[in-house]
């Protein structure tokens, strides 16, 4: 494989946009729009923890940028700059990075960002990559974890357990169907919804641990409780196909991960203007719960009764 200098002017500096100066000078420079905050996110993806050695590399460069997309939008901003860490093993075939920088340019031209610089270096084992993203919004506009108020409605976007469910169909080595792989191997997190979001959320969090993981989190930076519906979760027809077929795998729905869906809480006199918000992006947003006074997240079941959650979503550590 080429040198850092080659990789960068060949398949890093086509993606750069005007702040990243060509990716010949030492940093960025971006000029801030007066009115305006930034917010700033980072993800680390490592081979065989977060993406299969298998996984198409087009798809690899897809995530990484989504993933980070995903947390810019669950809080109301939109994504413009983006920083890029890779680490490269030894020997690694040239085609991967054409193929990962193949899918990363699909994924910023989708989501409306620009690569502004970076650095490259060699992995001592296995391929390492981390993307910071920087976005913007209205100065005071964003929509944090620790917004929900005992009344409001819990809300979440699209349909949840289809990227979990094309993860199992992988790892069994089968052929599954191809949209919930694809929701594995390449999110598509809900841009256009920042804007929409930030005039009716009170709270906010992106789906990546899972439903009840990341409701959690809204919960406790809240100081509140949360109850979910089982009955009322968004469940797609191939995903519902699948449990009918292995009941095991319901929870996948609640605890699986890679959702990047958008969970939020809005008070109940805001269901108008979200129902218009779904139509205006043509996505399905579900109301699928409400904050109480208390702790902690509950799953009820259609009597009410408490269901079981063998796991509260991944944990790294
Ligand atoms: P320095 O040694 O001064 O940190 P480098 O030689 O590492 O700078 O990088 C030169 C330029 O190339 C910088 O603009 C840097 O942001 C960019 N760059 C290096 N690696 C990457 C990468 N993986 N993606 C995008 N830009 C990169
Ligand atoms: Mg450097």
């Amino acid at each position: 494989m080429r040198g850092e200098f080659d990789l960068i002017s060949k398949y890093f500096a086509p993606l750069a946009g005007p702040e990243g100066l060509g990716l010949v000078d030492d940093a960025a420079l971006v000029s801030p729009s007066s009115g305006l905050d930034l917010v700033v996110t980072k993800d680390l993806l490592l081979e065989n923890v977060h993406f299969r050695t298998a996984d198409p590399a087009a798809s690899v460069g897809h995530k990484a940028l989504a993933v980070n997309v995903s947390d810019c939008i669950a809080k109301g901003a939109e994504p413009r700059h983006y920083w890029l860490g890779l680490a490269l093993p030894k020997g690694l075939d040239e085609n991967w990075v054409q193929g990962f920088c193949a899918g990363l340019r699909q994924a910023q031209d989708a989501f409306g960002c620009t690569l502004a610089g970076g650095d490259t270096t060699r992995s001592l084992s296995g391929i390492v990559v981390s993307v910071t993203l920087m976005g913007d919004l209205p100065a005071g506009a964003m929509v944090k974890r620790s917004g929900a108020k005992v009344g409001d409605e819990l809300y979440v976007t699209g349909n949840l357990g289809d990227a979990a469910l094309g993860l199992w169909w992988l790892q069994e080595g089968r052929e599954g169907p191809a949209t919930l792989v694809k929701r594995y191997q390449q999110p598509n997190p809900r841009t256009g919804f920042s804007s929409h979001l930030r005039r009716f959320a009170t709270a906010s969090a992106d789906v990546s641990d899972g439903l009840i993981a990341d409701a959690g989190h809204i919960a406790e930076a809240s100081d509140v409780g949360i109850v979910i519906h089982k009955d009322a979760l968004p469940v797609s027809t191939e995903a519902q196909a699948l449990i009918a077929a292995h009941p095991e795998l319901e929870s996948a729905i609640w605890s699986g991960g890679d959702d990047y869906e958008v969970v939020f809480t809005a008070p109940p006199a805001m269901a108008p203007e979200i129902k218009r918000a779904a139509e205006d992006l043509g996505i399905s947003i579900s109301r699928i719960g409400e904050v109480v006074s208390g702790e902690n997240v509950q799953l009820l079941d259609l009597n009410g009764e408490n269901v079981h959650i063998a796991s509260r979503g991944y944990v790294h550590f």
